[in-house]
Formats: structure tokens, C-alpha cells, sequence
């Protein structure tokens, strides 16, 4: 077996398990076989980097999102006002609270909900040094607490927790990259591929558009189920028609297709790969991508379609659905 980028042969020495999608997106597979150990660790890394950036934060909601696990990836979010809110142990938002004096400005602290009370009669204590006929429990009464608008919070542990527009050539170097892998991992010929391959290995564009965002007009290539947020790729090798391509879905948004070869004489080809990362199980639902003929699949690569507007729609969609998983979980109380 050689390695795809450098063309070195993988041996012992050498070996390593490269991620067929990256790590930081909730990897499930890996292959021992087609990348050697200096490739993956530097051009993969690299290569990764824009599908990482851009998709990283929907797999950090994941970890949070999932049964049973308690994660403290998520650190920052952020109202659709601009409001900064700060996570504590727990998951836990602290909640800003004041306290209104008469005479002097409000004294404003944040506190987890079951510490408000404590703290602000700690403080409260401090102040009677000062303001001698303080009533403390009169104040403890008169406790402004801000609640935060629960539905409006994004989570993120970056300083843009809005991110969501995706794409870029470096995004599809890195689609094109998951492809590759998929398709050798499952055993087949890199010679079939060697244009992707080329692409892959120098980030230069393709000589002519190979890799597009696919939202079919009439229906989804696939709905998840409530309570499922999975990667699902399948790689067809379609003799009748002669096209070998790769659909590769991550978060259930995003989709994207890219043709590996327009004139495929190889092997018929029909892998699928699809696991749902909130319940940690592959599914097994058959996937029908919806090409009848030839020109159904190349056509789809020239014809040139707007579809940020539904990667967008499907990216807020994952978003929304991780974010209610997670409150689901009683991250707010
Ligand atoms: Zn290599």
C-alpha cells in the first residue's frame, strides 16, 4: 500500500491510523492503509484545518449533547443581543444578578441559581459595615435576577459563536480529502482517482468543478430522526452510467458531492457509511441518492446552483436541535 499524498509505501515503520473524517468532527473510522505517518500528522492536519474551523463547533454541542456525558468544552456564549454569558462547572450559566440600594448604584455579581441568595447575603453583610440600618432580607427579596432568554443562547467556546457560513476551496480540499479516504479505505484503485488525489495533495482548484454542495430540489438525500445528529457518506461506482462519485453529508448539513470520475470503468461501487454521533451507532437505512441517468450526475457539476441559502437552513437546523438536546439535558434549570 503506498501513501496517497507522498506515494511513499506505508510499512511498519511508518504506519499510522488516519482518520477518514477528521478527529475535531467526530471521527468514527479509521484505516491503517492509506496514509503514512508524516503525511497525516502535517498535510492532514492542514488539510483539515478549514473543515475543522468551520464545522468544529457543532461536534463540541455534540459532546455536550450526548446521554450521559458532562463536558466542559463549551465555556462562552452569547445572546442574540451580543450579551456575553460565562459557563461554570457544570455546564452551568451564571446568572447576573443586582441589588438595588436606596442612594447608591446597583451592586451587580454573578452566581450559579442554588448560590445567589449566599452570596448575595455575603455581600450584603459587607455592606452593613457602611450602611448601618441595612435590612439584608428586605434586600434578598428585592433581588434583581436576570434571566436569560433561554432559547436565544448560542453555545460556543469561541469568540464567534454565530459562525455558520461554510465553504471555501479549503473546505472541499478537506470534503475531497473524507472522500478519498472513504474510497480507498473501502478498497479502491487510487488509479481511478488520481485527479482528486492531485487536488487533495496541492490544494490547486480542479480543472474543472468536480466538487459542489448538493440540496436536491424535491427532498433531502436523507432526514435524521429526532434525536439524531450523524455523518453519512456514500460512495457510488455506477457502471451503466459510467461516474464514480462520493456524497458526503457531516451534521446532517452541509451536504456535499463530489465526482470522483466521469468516465468509470471500474468496479460497481456501493458503500455506506453513517453513524449517529449523539447515540454512538451506525445506522443501517439504505440511502438512495437520487441520479437517474448520466447527465443527471455530471449536469449537477455544471450547472451552476445557488445553495448557500440551504446549507445555511440545514446548518441552523443541527444547531437548533443540538442546542435543545443539550437544554434537554438540564444545562438550564
Ligand atoms: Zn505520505
Amino acid at each position: 500500500m503506498q501513501c496517497y499524498l507522498c506515494d511513499s509505501e506505508i510499512t511498519e515503520l511508518n504506519k499510522t491510523n488516519e482518520h477518514i473524517i477528521p478527529r475535531g468532527l467526530g471521527n468514527n473510522i479509521e484505516s491503517a492503509t492509506v496514509l503514512c505517518n508524516p503525511c497525516n500528522n502535517e498535510l492532514g492536519s492542514e488539510i483539515d484545518a478549514a473543515l475543522i474551523s468551520q464545522l468544529g463547533i457543532l461536534y463540541q454541542l455534540v459532546a455536550l449533547a450526548r446521554p450521559g456525558t458532562r463536558n466542559d468544552a463549551v465555556t462562552n456564549g452569547l445572546l442574540d443581543d451580543g450579551t456575553p454569558v460565562r459557563f461554570e462547572g457544570l455546564l452551568k450559566p451564571e446568572i447576573p444578578v443586582e441589588i438595588h440600594l436606596p442612594g447608591i448604584a446597583p451592586v451587580k455579581f454573578t452566581a450559579q441559581r442554588d448560590e445567589i441568595e449566599s452570596k448575595a447575603r455575603k455581600k450584603l453583610v459587607q455592606l452593613k459595615r457602611r450602611f448601618l440600618d441595612l435590612d439584608i432580607d428586605k434586600a434578598i427579596a428585592g433581588l434583581e435576577i436576570k434571566e436569560y432568554p433561554e432559547r436565544l443562547i448560542y453555545f460556543s467556546n469561541s469568540s464567534d459563536p454565530k459562525q455558520s457560513m461554510v465553504g471555501s476551496p479549503a473546505f472541499f480540499r478537506g470534503i475531497k480529502k473524507i472522500a478519498v479516504n472513504f474510497y480507498l479505505h473501502t478498497g479502491g484503485d487510487p488509479m481511478y482517482i488520481r485527479d482528486v488525489i492531485h487536488q487533495v495533495r496541492t490544494g490547486e482548484p480542479a480543472p474543472q468543478v468536480i466538487s459542489k454542495f448538493y440540496y436536491p430540489a424535491i427532498r433531502p438525500v436523507y432526514v435524521p430522526s429526532e434525536g439524531e445528529v450523524s455523518h453519512l457518506i456514500k460512495l457510488v461506482g455506477d457502471l451503466e452510467m459510467g461516474v464514480l462519485y462520493c456524497y458526503v453529508e457531516l451534521f446532517n448539513t452541509n451536504s456535499a458531492i463530489i465526482l470522483l470520475n466521469d468516465n468509470y470503468d471500474g468496479p460497481a461501487i456501493n458503500q455506506q457509511y453513517h453513524y449517529d454521533l449523539i447515540n454512538r451507532q451506525h445506522l443501517t437505512v439504505p440511502i438512495t441518492l437520487p441520479f437517474k441517468n448520466r447527465s443527471h450526475v455530471t449536469d449537477h457539476f455544471i450547472v451552476d446552483r445557488n445553495t448557500n441559502m440551504e446549507g445555511n437552513a440545514t446548518y441552523q437546523r443541527t444547531r437548533r436541535k443540538l442546542e435543545e438536546l443539550i437544554r434537554a439535558k438540564g444545562l438550564f434549570i
